[in-house]
């Protein structure tokens, strides 16, 4: 509950953890219940979506004010406060880039360069217009290019022995490339925020152009990113 800000849980010295928050139902648990919905199951109901963790004070304002806490407001504030708890976390926890994009940097950021660099940016061309991508962008999409060919061989040599392993990388970037458009990011600022994802929790200078490296290789073979 915004501007509440009581803690709800007791950090005990001799261990004796506990807590004091009361689960909320968003949509009431029974049928005089405020917000109440007919057409969901009593599953539903007890559901985590269906439950906000709130204090003893907040718990009776909005079931005894129904009136003043529509679902509508309820679910925006809990949605709200998820995403600043995951911001948080993300911030407190840096170094937490999924094992598939780990591995693949550690490969790639040890090989030698391509010879020359020649590539062609004609193909992802029709998707950086797609992807609203200005000429800062478009750099970076180059740049990532020049190790096109090194991310694929070793896509292709751990793919020899783990045939799931290019699904799974994907897959890592996809879940959030979704979570961030659902945010309403797009453009730039989307690829920008795929960047720094991609170089989550590497601090070496090679690691993170190789970490970008490995998600556009993923744009450039169509994986990731509008088609
Ligand atoms: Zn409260």
């Amino acid at each position: 509950m915004p501007n509440c800000g009581k803690h709800l849980t007791y950090d005990s010295p001799s261990g004796d953890d506990t807590y004091f928050g009361e689960a909320a139902h968003i949509r009431g648990e029974k049928p005089k219940a405020a917000r109440y919905d007919a057409s969901m199951t009593d599953a539903e109901r007890d559901h985590v979506d269906n439950l906000l963790y709130l204090c003893t004070e907040h718990h009776t304002i909005i079931d005894d004010a129904p009136a003043d806490w529509p679902t509508s407001t309820l679910m925006d504030l809990k949605a709200k406060h998820e995403r600043l708890v995951r911001d948080a976390m993300e911030g407190a926890f840096p170094d937490i880039a999924f094992p598939e994009l780990q591995n693949a940097v550690a490969w790639v950021s040890n090989q030698p360069p391509a010879p020359n660099g020649s590539f062609d940016l004609t193909a992802p061309n029709e998707k950086i217009k797609k992807n609203a991508l200005s000429n800062g962008s478009r750099h970076i999409v180059a740049a990532g290019l020049m190790s096109r060919e090194t991310v694929a061989n070793y896509v292709e040599a751990e793919t020899q022995l783990d045939p799931e392993f290019p699904e799974r990388l994907k897959a890592g970037f996809l879940e959030e490339y979704f979570k961030r458009r659902k945010e309403g990011h797009k453009g730039d600022e989307l690829f920008e925020l795929m960047c720094a994802f991609a170089q989550r929790g590497l601090r070496k200078q090679a690691d993170r152009t190789a970490g970008v490296a490995v998600m556009v290789y993923l744009f450039e073979i169509c994986d990731v990113f509008e088609k």
